[in-house]
């Protein structure tokens, strides 16, 4: 069996070590003599998965006891619809700050609902930093702030959490779990799983207890944040298997990382690396703000375009998988996410260093 170098934006890298123990437990989890994935959501050993897997969570992100922990389907692109409608009840404007595509996406879906007020964007210059705090303007009646921590296409990451006094609503998809956060400065925070917390099928929501009272009478009971609160996000079947590996990945990231600092140590080894090795060469780039620049995801051009299918396919032939960049920006893009190793990361720069040499 080889496991190749898997730089894939999502559905990402699992640990080995989690795919190993699924494995392991796959077709009688521990003596209960069927998988998980055949159990009763009710049943109690299944129930005892899911509340493990809510404690480690909590632990590891020391999330606060006033905010309740959702798990939901529907993805983060979900969300962006259960945002407003969970959250303007009380009247007011949506407000959000717009650093590229998908903070992009979040504002339409609001604005098909309320009509969003843009608060701050950088799409002027090229979404190559985000809006400082001085270029952040609510309306006067804003209802929440939305931002996307870290924008998986375009690489770029906020360097500071927005303080603003209406609830700050964040978009961790791809950064959730790389390094350790103060979840108390968040009125809501979500994320689709398939990045650091699992496989694709399940989104994480973070949501302070006071806001589970603002929804719209009109939003539909699978996409109400508080049904979800109040039944212990077992309203219908959750996708129980998806719940189960996001636990073993908590429990990975606790015991065998040992924690979100070490896991943050880890993340920035890995992207330096990366970095130095852009910034070393005039044959890659990367025109990210140095600030601002993704510790997951990690964009670059080559100089020559017409190379970029030979790099391609070169790397590919190496073991190295799936660093073609999004359609809308082309180039390449390596995302690190935490179950990418560093060696992973060494085998990149090495074959990159190398191609360099012999194409450059
Ligand atoms: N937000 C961000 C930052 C993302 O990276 C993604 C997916 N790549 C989404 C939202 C949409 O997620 P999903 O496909 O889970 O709906």
């Amino acid at each position: 069996m080889t496991r190749l170098h898997n730089f894939c934006a999502g559905p990402a890298a699992m640990p080995s070590a989690v795919l190993e123990r699924a494995r392991e437990e796959m077709l009688d989890y521990r003596g209960q003599g069927l998988s998980v994935m055949e159990m009763s959501h009710r049943s109690p050993t299944f129930e005892a998965i899911a509340a493990q897997a809510e404690r480690d969570l909590r632990d590891l992100l020391a999330i606060p006891d006033n905010y309740r922990v959702l798990f939901m389907q529907g993805g983060a692109t979900m969300q962006f619809a259960c945002v407003p409608l969970n959250l303007l009840g009380q009247g007011g404007t949506p407000n959000y700050l717009d650093t590229g595509i998908w903070s992009a996406k979040a504002i339409k879906e609001a604005s098909h609902l309320a009509g969003a007020h843009v608060a701050g964007s950088t799409q002027g210059n090229g979404y190559v930093h985000v809006p400082r705090p001085d270029e952040i303007a609510l309306s006067t009646d804003a209802a929440y702030l939305h931002y996307c921590h870290n924008e998986t296409i375009g690489g770029l990451a906020y360097d500071y959490v927005p303080e603003v006094d209406v609830p700050l609503v964040c978009d961790m998809s791809s950064s959730i779990l790389s390094a350790p956060f103060d979840v108390s400065r968040y009125g809501v925070i979500y994320a689709g799983a398939q990045k650091n917390i699992g496989p694709a099928g399940i989104t994480v929501v973070i949501v302070r207890d006071d806001l589970l009272e603002r929804a719209l009478p009109q939003t539909p009971s699978l996409l109400g944040w508080k049904v979800y609160a109040d039944n212990g996000s077992m309203i219908n079947t959750p996708p129980t298997y998806a719940w189960y590996l996001a636990g073993l990945v908590f429990q990975w990231l606790k015991q065998d990382v040992g924690g979100l600092a070490e896991m943050e140590a880890i993340n920035r080894r890995k992207c330096e690396a990366l970095y130095a090795t852009i910034d070393a060469s005039d044959f890659y780039a990367n025109p990210i703000d140095p600030i601002n620049r993704s510790i997951m995801n990690v964009p670059f051009t080559l100089a020559d375009e017409a190379l970029n299918s030979t790099f391609l396919e070169e790397a590919e032939s190496e073991g190295l998988l799936n660093l073609k960049g999004h359609r809308s920006v082309g180039g390449m893009r390596a995302s690190l996410y935490n179950a990418v190793s560093e060696a992973d990361v060494q085998a990149l720069v090495t074959f990159m260093r190398d191609f360099e040499r012999r194409r450059g």
